[in-house]
């Protein structure tokens, strides 16, 4: 063990709660806290901009960091420990080895099949089952928690310590709904990045989720979600009605259903989703 992963060791009590984040904290985040101090458990937060989830033409570089709030927020929410490992703590052999382990990962079907971020994201879902698993192996936690606002993301992770029941044993991952502003616009690190002129548009996607709500079939619920985001000046990467577990195609045998959008404003990526219907 290095000294950081022994006092990392040193620091944790039996099968924390843990809520791992990319730090930029916000009241979604906050919600994950708070929910994960509620479960009665030491709560432990991890704060690690994960490298191998970016690809080389997205904002690894210009990712907010607010290390100094981010670390009274998770205190003030119910953290009991804050974990900032480096990179070589996360990933001792370089980020090399590491890119390339991420390259190489057995994925759920769930990472590859819908065609949603996975298409979107290639390099996505390697970088984020890469960075989850590890920061399992080194918290043992017992409740993982993570925001419905990544549902594919959740989805992933969900099956991925289901599938590989032998390594993350004793762990439960747990989802938490996403946490609005007042106006509906789903929390996100990145929507420091919204100016006054592209605030207004940034409602797309969330007023594209209520559209669909109002739909009879998937179909209709589709077409009105991409009139609303075409509405605002949105330009669509997917915008769809799924299963709400395989995220593929819906069949009509009364599964669950869940809508999810990605779409793009002046080259800042927004993604939502919501139960389908409503
Ligand atoms: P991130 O720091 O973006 O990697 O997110 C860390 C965790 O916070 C993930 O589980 C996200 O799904 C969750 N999260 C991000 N935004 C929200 C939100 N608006 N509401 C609830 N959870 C969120």
């Amino acid at each position: 063990m290095t000294a950081e992963e022994t006092e990392l060791a040193g620091a944790l009590g039996e099968r924390p709660a843990f809520v791992p984040t990319m730090g930029a904290l916000h009241e979604g985040h906050v919600s994950l806290i708070r929910h994960a101090a509620g479960l009665g458990h030491q709560v432990v937060v991890s704060i690690f901009v994960n490298p191998t989830q970016f690809a080389p033409n997205e904002d690894l570089a210009t990712y907010p960091r607010t290390r100094e709030d981010d670390i009274e927020r998770a205190r003030e929410a119910g953290a009991d420990v804050i974990f900032i490992p480096d990179e070589q703590v996360v990933y001792p052999g370089g980020s090399r080895a590491a890119e390339r382990g991420a390259a190489a990962i057995q994925l759920p079907e769930v990472a590859t099949r819908p065609g949603l971020e996975d298409a979107c994201r290639r390099h996505f879902f390697g970088g984020v089952c890469l960075v989850v698993g590890r920061l399992f192996d080194l918290v043992r936690p017992g409740p993982a928690i993570f925001g419905e606002k990544d549902y594919q993301q959740f989805m992933v992770i969900r099956s991925m310590v289901q599938e590989q029941a032998e390594r993350f044993e004793g762990i439960e991952v747990i989802g938490c709904p996403t946490i609005r502003e007042p106006d509906g616009l789903a929390m996100s690190s990145r929507n420091v990045r919204l100016t006054s002129d592209t605030r207004e548009r940034a409602l797309g996607p969330y007023r594209a989720l209520q559209a669909a709500g109002q739909a009879e079939t998937p179909r209709e619920a589709e077409a009105s979600m991409a009139e609303v985001l075409d509405a605002h000046d949105l330009e669509i990467q997917y915008a769809v009605i799924r299963d709400a577990e395989t995220l593929e195609a819906v069949s009509d045998d009364g599964r669950p259903m869940r809508a999810l959008i990605a779409a793009t404003l002046d080259g800042l990526r927004l993604i939502d989703n919501a139960p389908y219907p409503g």
